[in-house]
């Protein structure tokens, strides 16, 4: 594919007999042992935050390049997001790092002496897969994890944003240690290349139905998977709602990387008394941002190539529904208007498919219960879910539909923070990362015992020959005893009540004046008592 800004390079996929010696240089890498040193992997880090730093200008570049995306939101989700994310990282992670001694409650008082610990280990070495919409920071971010963790890594960016796949390993590739980070462009057969060598996590970002491939591959080799998967996200907005508000909310959702989120709102499921209210505040908010039109403002992004492009205006032209706001598509531009459709069918195409791009349903339901069983008829676990209405109907929704995140009350502001740990639930995705989700991501928690050679008079009960009454004994010092019957209550013996009158409230004053009033009523039945005998 040719790259039409000449400063930048042009694509080229790496020769698929190299990928072999690529992952193996990283799994050999790992063996030397050299990425366990908290501070080899400070300096890595500290060489990433200044590569992306001096490679500023050509991400800019590349990403205008390859998404049309505005330097604003270059740097606000892509180039800066990585610079916080690396200073987060060298700043916590020697806390990240030491060994996490286990107590109470995990290891009870009685194997104390055992010295049990959690020691925080590198997987190794690993495979990261990013997709196109945010071609620097889906790639990258896990990266950091990665380092932070100790492993090695390879990455494959997106075949379909090829400057930015192209600058970025030049960049990794020039300014990391080449011996422990690498980068593999292309596309299937590359992918699959990759796939068919031993990783010790795959970190893949990307399409539920790539997903699936990347996650059999992976089972054959027992190789575990992170995979941040996508869409069809519903929003739910009631007539108690902040109607202007949840219209330009909803909107910047749909604008912002011109919708290529995988956040975003597929649908918005809304009472159908105020739709027409909403779709005249929608259009009141896209004449804020658009004064000009939608295509005339250099803010808007276009969609990555003319196969999206196609994707989504198929979505338009089957739909059934009626277009309330926007509607204008241009190929030759990739250009696609931020659209609202009003439909009434969940079999409507506008439903059926994930956008991923600026287009979204409106959905108009009687009530909340139709709107949660629309939602889950759709797609049982979304990545996300947004609501807006009174407090106790966004407690219901969060209540009654799950999803990986969700936001009240705006669009994904719950996905908007670098180190707030982010991931899906069911199939959109599994695991999670950001902040310290990534270096656990990246971390098998070792939990490691030392046993004292003294402590052997104590553990001699293990040995053969087995002697019961020691067995009974010991099980009588370690085993607790339940505090509830058969049916599953709380058995209020003796016991229980001095724990209540002594636990509750146990520091506060409230707490201490109920103890002393309650003593003396006990008090006071007790001399009652004794007095009527
Ligand atoms: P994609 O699944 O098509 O591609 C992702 C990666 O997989 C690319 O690097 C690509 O080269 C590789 N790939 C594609 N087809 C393959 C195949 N048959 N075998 C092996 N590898 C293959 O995804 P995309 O189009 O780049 O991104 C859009 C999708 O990603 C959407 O569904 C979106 O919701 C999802 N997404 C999810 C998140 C998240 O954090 N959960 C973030 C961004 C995008």
């Amino acid at each position: 594919m040719a790259t039409k800004d000449a400063t930048l390079p042009q694509f080229e996929a790496t020769a698929l007999d190299l990928i072999p010696k690529v992952a193996s240089a990283a799994r050999g890498t790992f063996r030397t042992h050299k990425t366990k040193k908290v501070q080899w992997r400070i300096v890595q880090l500290r060489k990433l935050y200044w590569a992306i730093e001096d490679f500023r200008p050509r991400l800019i570049a590349a990403l205008m390049h390859d998404l049309h995306k505005s330097v604003f939101e270059a740097v606000l989700t892509e180039i800066d997001w990585l610079l916080k994310d690396c200073m987060f990282m060298i700043k916590h992670l020697n806390d990240f790092t030491k060994d996490e001694k286990l107590g109470s409650p995990a290891v009870p008082i009685t194997y104390s002496m055992m010295n049990f610990r959690t020691r925080k280990e590198p997987l190794g070495a690993v495979l990261i897969i990013g997709p196109y919409n945010y071609p620097l920071q889906l790639l990258l971010a896990p990266l950091i994890g990665a380092i932070g963790a100790g492993c090695t890594a390879v990455l494959k960016p997106s075949e379909l944003t090829t400057a930015c796949a192209m600058v970025v390993k030049e960049m990794v590739e020039t300014r990391l240690d080449r011996s422990a980070f690498a980068v593999v462009n292309g596309a299937i057969p590359e992918t699959n290349a990759l796939l068919a060598e031993k990783w010790d996590k795959i970190f893949f970002t990307g399409s539920d139905v790539v997903g699936k491939i990347v996650a059999k591959k992976a089972a054959e080799t027992l190789t575990p998977v992170c995979l941040e998967l996508g869409g069809k996200n519903p929003a739910f907005v009631t007539k108690n709602a902040n109607l202007a508000l949840a219209a330009r909310r909803l909107l910047w959702g749909k604008t912002h990387n011109s919708g290529q989120v995988c956040m975003s709102q597929n649908y918005v499921l809304i009472d159908k008394q105020v739709v027409p209210a909403f779709t005249k505040f929608l259009k009141v908010a896209y004449k804020d941002m658009f004064p000009d039109g939608a295509k005339a403002s250099p803010d808007l992004g276009r969609i990555v190539n003319a196969r999206h492009f196609h994707r989504i205006k198929k979505m338009l032209d089957d739909t059934k529904g009626k277009i309330v706001m926007g509607g204008e598509v241009d190929e030759a531009e990739l250009y696609i208007e931020p659209t609202a459709v009003l439909v009434n069918s969940t079999d409507d195409s506008m439903i059926k498919e994930e956008s991923f791009g600026p287009i979204f349903a409106l959905y108009p339901v009687n009530s909340l219960d139709e709107a949660l069983n629309v939602a889950a008829s759709v797609h049982r676990t979304p990545l996300s879910l947004y609501t807006f209405g009174s407090k106790s109907e966004n407690e219901r929704v969060l209540n009654e539909m799950t999803s990986g995140g969700a936001t009240l009350n705006d669009s994904f502001f719950h996905g908007s923070v670098n180190t707030v740990p982010f991931g899906g639930v069911g199939d959109s995705g599994w695991g999670s990362y950001r902040g310290k989700a990534s270096f656990d991501c990246f971390t098998h928690f070792r939990t490691i015992a030392e046993t004292p050679s003294w402590a052997d008079k104590i553990l001699r009960v293990r040995y053969m020959p087995y002697d019961m009454s020691k067995m009974r004994l010991l099980a009588r010092l370690t085993a607790p005893k339940p505090n509830f019957d058969r049916s599953g209550s709380i058995v209020r013996g003796f016991s229980y009540w001095v724990k209540l009158i002594f636990g509750l409230g146990a520091s506060s004053a409230k707490g201490a004046l109920f103890r002393w009033l309650l003593l003396l009523a006990v008090n006071y039945v007790l001399k009652a008592s004794l007095a009527a005998r």
